[in-house]
């Protein structure tokens, strides 16, 4: 593969628009385009016909079987394969896929997890093909991008909710620029660039540790001599097991048609990056998904093991997903691109203003959409944002925003910007590119960054929140200023009023400090620190109310996702708390007291030759100490899981299963890390930090 031509070989498995044009009659193509343009369903007259070229093109492409390839609500993607074959009447079989087949599927739903959703309704669950996501071919089957909903029509993953906030967001906006004399644009799309951060390590060392294989995580281990402080490997010379690693992913990720753009090291040992081009929301989120798939596939033929996990490793840094998002318009315009004209700026402005509003106002739900038990781990320590929401906007952006405020004329390097034309908005330099990265929502210049996001999630959560609550904001825009006799007048108003009442949100200072803390207390802004804190708000009668009103999620989906991520936290402590205890029950415990003998044998020997065994003794003792400890800390441990596994309510046993198992979960592996520190190095029965973090 050394000579990889990445023009010719873009998107080779995909059934993207140009294999579309080459293999459709013209009046299907362009149908077919018209429903992707428009985010509409495909319609039946045509179905068979795109059906028949898609299977064809398969076949060609080595495939045999289709599937409806979907995101239930466990977070990864779920796929079950139906060969093409059908059978004839003279005992052999033809190749068919018919236009039913491509846009309803029927999978067995009834493992998936529902909240309670099909405990109610019909146990049958249907999968519908999403023809804004390029069809594409994997490992001899042809991957129809879904979207998995119930009989009665509630949705059961990830992706539903997601194309319906993007309606609801599109439509928003849509009101807004006509507002502002645009009669052009069809639809504006949500999109996201997704930068994701990943382990490698080598898979002889993760294959040594159950904690790894059963969590994903390390639940034990002293820190290396040496961690991150150096801050020599963030942008370093990538080593050539790496950089292979990397040309192999990269080259597999654009035969999908996936934008893989970015690779380096990141911050923490053996810690890297990825991140494509941006995409419709929609289509990041699946290729978001692929990517994580082929990371950990291609890792395990170099020998290693991707680890997407959030905190792999106490005391380094853990990995997240920067989440860019943005709107554009179809044709290509950028909202939140500041423009060259005093009106382009308005338009800016009424934008900006709306997601400042939403991020305040529905600052729970954003942080809600990024609560998983492996993030807890980051947020609000002392590495990624924290569990605070706010806004950075920039000393550019925030010059404006307070002019604006003020009734000032805004100047910038002593020149004045102020420009009134149609309007009495003003103008000022674009590129305002001031980073600050320890904010959780900073404004970079031409899009949001959404920091919290952790690595392991599926994007389609944070994206559905943020398309929601922008949508709401917009749609009230919308409603004052359709109504308004002068236009100018009345969006100057509904701007500095917007700005004044949700100015608390904006923070451009260090995010990372404790005065942030306390000052954010004083303003008023949620700290919600765990994922069972953050899941309570999802029922909260005024996120009720909004997701009803845009359509994105009913009452009884909003209650059976509660429900869903409240199971899934305590069913991960569990997991963890299981796998804690056994290890330091049948590994630590029969190694320390292996070590414990030889020290013992020792200080005999040397008392019976007169020696006094002074260190022996003091080993000894310290081992022995920490050895009844670790005991009793781990049947602690599993006497805790009893206690939260038994109990019936969901968000009670959540919560027990963070304040007991997991606090308890934390002091036994305190000792353990201890006594790693004591106990010989051949007697560990494991591979330790040293080991895993700089071995590659
Ligand atoms: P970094 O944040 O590391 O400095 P960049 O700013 O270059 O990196 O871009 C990060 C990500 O943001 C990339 O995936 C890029 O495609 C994406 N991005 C750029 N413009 C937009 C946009 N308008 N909407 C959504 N994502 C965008
Ligand atoms: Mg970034």
């Amino acid at each position: 593969m050394d000579n990889f031509n990445v023009v010719e070989q873009f998107g080779i498995d995909v059934f993207n628009e140009e294999t579309m044009r080459q293999r459709l009659p013209k009046n299907v193509f362009k149908a077919l385009k018209k429903t992707i343009a428009e985010g509409k369903e495909l319609d039946s007259s045509i179905s068979d016909i795109v059906a028949n070229a898609m299977k064809d093109w398969a076949i060609e492409k080595g495939a045999t079987h289709y599937t409806h390839w979907f995101q239930p609500m466990t977070g990864i993607t779920a796929e079950k394969h139906d060969s093409f074959i059908s059978p004839t009447n003279d005992g052999t079989v033809i190749m068919e896929f018919s236009g039913k087949e491509l846009i309803k599927g029927e999978p067995d739903a009834s493992s998936f997890p529902s909240g309670g959703l099909r405990a109610t309704f019909e146990a049958r669950g249907y999968t519908a093909w999403d023809p804004t996501s390029y069809a594409f071919v994997k490992g001899g089957s042809l991957y129809i991008p879904t979207a998995f909903y119930s009989y009665s029509g509630e949705a059961l993953d990830k992706k539903t909710p997601l194309l319906r906030s993007m309606d609801a967001v599109s439509d928003a906006a849509l009101r807004v620029l006509k507002l502002f004399g645009n009669t052009t644009t069809k639809r504006v799309v949500a999109t996201v660039g997704a930068e994701q951060e990943y382990f490698l390590i080598d898979k002889k060392n993760y294959d040594k540790r159950k904690d790894l294989i059963f969590t994903g995580r390390t639940l034990f281990g002293a820190p290396a001599p040496k961690g991150q402080e150096l801050e020599d490997h963030y942008f370093g010379v990538i080593k050539d097991r790496i950089a292979e690693y990397m040309k192999d992913l990269d080259e597999r990720l654009w035969k999908l048609g996936i934008t893989s753009k970015t690779k380096h090291n990141e911050v923490a040992p053996a810690q890297h990056e990825n991140a494509p081009i941006f995409a419709p929301a929609n289509l990041a989120t699946d290729q978001n998904q692929l990517t994580m798939e082929l990371m950990k596939k291609v890792a395990l033929e170099h020998g290693l093991v991707c680890l997407l996990h959030e905190k792999p490793f106490a005391g380094i840094n853990g990995s997240g997903k920067h989440d860019n998002w943005s709107l554009s318009t179809d044709d290509g315009q950028n909202l939140l691109d500041p423009g060259n004209s005093p009106m382009e700026n308005a338009q800016f402005l009424t934008f900006l203003a709306a997601i400042i509003k939403a991020v305040d106002e529905y600052a729970d739900l954003l942080r809600m959409s990024v609560a998983s038990p492996g993030n807890d781990h980051r947020l609000g320590a002392n590495e990624a944002p924290p569990a605070i929401i706010s806004i950075f906007l920039g000393e550019e952006l925030q010059g404006v925003v307070d002019a604006l405020v003020e009734g000032k004329e805004y100047t910038s390097n002593g020149k004045q910007m102020f420009n009134v034309g149609v309007s009495s908005l003003p103008d000022f330099p674009k590129d305002s590119t001031d980073r600050n990265r320890t904010s959780p929502f900073a404004f970079t210049g031409n899009k949001f960054e959404f920091r919290m996001v952790g690595s392991n999630l599926n994007i389609a959560g944070p994206n559905t929140i943020l398309n929601t609550i922008v949508a709401n904001s917009l749609t009230e825009f919308a409603d004052e200023l359709e109504s308004a006799k002068s236009f100018n007048e009345a969006l100057h108003d509904l701007l500095v009023k917007t700005i004044r009442e949700h100015k608390r949100v904006i923070f451009n200072g260090n995010g990372y400090g404790n005065e942030w803390q306390e000052e954010a207390e004083r303003r008023g802004l949620p700290n919600l620190k765990s994922t069972v804190d953050a899941l309570s708000c999802i029922t909260a009668p005024k996120n009720v109310a909004l997701f009803k009103k845009f359509k994105v999620y009913s009452e009884i989906e909003l209650h059976s996702r509660q429900e869903i991520l409240l199971e899934n936290y305590s069913k991960v402590i569990n997991i963890e708390a299981l796998t804690a205890a056994d290890i330091a029950k049948t590994e630590i415990l029969p190694a320390v007291m292996k070590f414990a003998k030889d020290v013992c044998d020792i200080a005999a020997s040397k008392k019976s030759a007169g020696i006094e065994p002074t260190v022996e003794t003091a080993v000894a003792k310290k081992v022995n100490e920490l050895t009844v400890q670790l005991s009793e800390k781990a049947y602690e441990l599993s006497d805790a899981v009893v206690k939260a596994h038994a109990i019936e309510d969901e968000e009670a046993k959540a919560r027990c299963y963070h304040d007991e198992v997991f606090s308890t979960m934390q002091s036994l592996r305190a000792v353990a890390d201890e006594l790693e520190t004591i106990v010989g190095e051949e007697y560990w029965p494991y591979p330790t930090y040293d080991e895993l973090l700089f071995n590659v």
